[in-house]
């Protein structure tokens, strides 16, 4: 069935598509193949070194690119994951995902933003299950490229860092270097090339980069003590913290074994069941309308979640709700996509919303352009979700920024991401959870759940492998208006699933958009029920009014109530 869809691309292409799957197909030969090449490069160093590896650069870069194009369809990155990726080059994933696959894989596996074309990460996942070491590598969070190594030789660059480690030596000091390798360290230990640290030839060097030296800096970076503890006011049975004003507050301060001062956070340390919901963000410039679409939701929720330019349409900026919003006393998600900016606009993004009083960002590496209603824009993925997770947790926790340099004040956040139990490949979507949450996931807000069973049957993979409690995990729900939206949806939105019988279910009631919401509760229901879950996270498109009533009637206000009174009386 994929072969046959490699007939939809023009010739070369399908050619190329063709050898790269069929290199999937042979990856125990490849990472065989692999493994003595490295260790014919690594005992050629000597030689090597006498030529120069700055005279080699382009001659191995050369043939590189050939042979691995030929081979793998290979787009010379320069930082060669291969042997961590079934053999499967991550580059030709349209989002340039090194830690894929994103939440849109299409039924059968296919791509989101290519639809013709097998998803580079499900051939990824195939591969490295016929590999010795496949299923180890794969599951380790990988940087994100360096722009500056593009084109050059990664074997080169493989044979001076196995090297460098075998000849026991010091390698140069460069802040920006050692901060990547401390923070991806695995990615480090099996792929040396994807975070390199012996000195580079100018002639491997791309750009801007070619000009300038390596910096000679050791790094220095020293956590400091927390600050005393501040508990936030809650003045409903929902968290709701004190309105934050910059010019008048300090950042908020995390309570002792808290990572953030978030109500969110607050709530899932407790064990109360958790409540988010998405807010739909407004095509306009007027603070008030933000304010109006938060106020059925402030007295239902933990967290309210600013969308950020969700399905790759534009609206008002996730950061600016977030920040109306805290100025209002109210808990927001941040939600940040790798879609539209680069590795220093986020980092500074972060900074910047944590001194607004944001607690709690998400990290979602983001639907690709081409469904949106700008086509034409340009996707950046710099990022992707697990090399932002890893990132943002060290300029939390080791307050340094990705190029080692030191923050002053850290932004306590506690850190989120997306997952998506009801598309391929199911049976490792849980294994991919386990990898956010190694990347430094505290939270987790799953894609619609319209199907119980495909949940049930995640989660039970998620206990088997002691996730959930490792990680906050918080099923997404929300009400369907009709049949016809809900078709819509499942043929128009990446990564949604809905049952025909739902649809049915719709069709035949005398108002499906009550049986929309009556389905909704009955899914909340049924999701409190499974063991590790800790909450619910509701998604219903301009129709934030009806997220009280649903959470209401499933009954977990009453529960929280409870809970809260309970404490009360202790
Ligand atoms: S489905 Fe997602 S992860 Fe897979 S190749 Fe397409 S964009 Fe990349």
């Amino acid at each position: 069935m994929a072969v046959s869809s490699a007939c939809h691309f023009s010739g070369n292409r399908a050619a190329m598509y063709a050898l790269r799957r069929l290199a999937v197909r042979h990856s125990r030969f490849f990472e065989q193949l692999y493994l003595y090449l490295e260790r014919v490069m690594v005992s050629l160093d000597p030689v090597f070194q006498r030529i120069g590896y700055e005279r080699l650069e382009r001659p191995f870069a050369l043939t590189e690119s050939v042979l691995k194009g030929l081979l793998f369809d290979c787009k010379m990155c320069g930082q060669c994951v291969l042997s961590s990726t079934g053999m499967s080059c991550p580059m030709n994933c349209p989002k340039n995902l090194r830690n894929g696959p994103c939440s849109g894989v299409r039924a059968g596996g296919f791509c989101e933003v290519k639809p013709d074309m097998m998803c580079v990460w499900v051939d990824a996942l195939e591969g490295a299950a016929r590999m010795k070491h496949g299923q180890i590598k794969i599951s380790v969070v990988q940087p994100p490229v360096d722009g500056a190594l593009r084109g050059s030789s990664a074997w080169l660059r493989v044979a001076r860092e196995k090297a460098l480690e075998k000849r026991r030596e010091a390698p140069p000091p460069d802040p920006g270097k050692f901060a990547i390798a401390r923070t991806f360290p695995q990615a480090r230990a099996v792929e040396p090339a994807s975070a390199p640290l012996a000195v580079e030839p100018q002639a491997a060097l791309h750009g801007q980069a070619a000009r300038e030296l390596p910096r000679a800096n050791a790094v220095a970076a020293h956590a400091a003590a927390l600050p005393e503890s501040m508990e936030a006011d809650r003045a409903t049975p929902f968290q709701r913290l004190m309105p934050y004003d910059p010019i008048v507050h300090a950042p908020p301060v995390p309570p002792p074994g808290y990572k953030s001062a978030s109500g969110l956070e607050h709530t899932l340390r407790k064990g109360w069941f958790a409540v988010t919901a998405e807010l739909n963000p407004p095509d306009s410039a007027d603070p008030g309308d933000v304010l109006a679409a938060a106020e059925p939701l402030k007295n239902v929720v933990d967290a309210i979640n600013a969308t950020d330019a969700s399905g790759a349409n534009c609206h008002m900026s996730s950061m600016g709700i977030s920040s109306i919003l805290s100025r209002a006393g109210l808990g927001v998600v941040l939600q940040i996509s790798c879609r539209d900016r680069n590795r220093i606009a986020i980092q500074g993004d972060v900074l910047g919303a944590a001194a607004m009083g944001v607690s709690n960002v998400l990290c979602l590496t983001g639907d690709g352009v081409a469904v949106g209603d700008q086509p034409g824009a340009k996707p950046v993925f710099d990022f992707d979700c697990m090399s932002l997770l890893r990132t943002l947790r060290a300029m939390r926790d080791e307050r340094k920024f990705l190029s080692g340099r030191r923050i002053t004040t850290p932004p306590r956040v506690f850190l989120g991401a997306a997952e998506n139990p009801c598309i391929p490949p199911y049976e490792l979507r849980a294994d991919r959870l386990g990898k956010k949450v190694d990347a430094g996931a505290d939270f987790i807000q799953t894609n619609y759940i319209f199907d119980i069973g495909m949940f049930e049957r995640f989660m039970a993979r998620v206990r088997d492998l002691g996730l959930h409690e490792r990680v906050f995990i918080l099923a997404g729900v929300g009400p369907l208006p009709s049949p016809k939206q809900a078709r819509w949806l499942r043929t128009h939105v990446p990564g949604i699933h809905i049952p025909d019988s739902l649809i049915r279910r719709l069709e035949g009631a005398a108002s499906p958009a009550d049986e929309g919401k009556k389905i909704c509760i009955e899914l909340i229901r049924q999701i409190r029920e499974i063991r590790g879950v800790a909450g619910v996270h509701v998604m219903a498109y301009r129709r934030e009014h009806l997220v009280g009533e649903i959470i209401e009637e499933s009954g977990i206000l009453k529960e929280r109530i409870a809970a809260r009174e309970a404490e009360r009386s202790r």
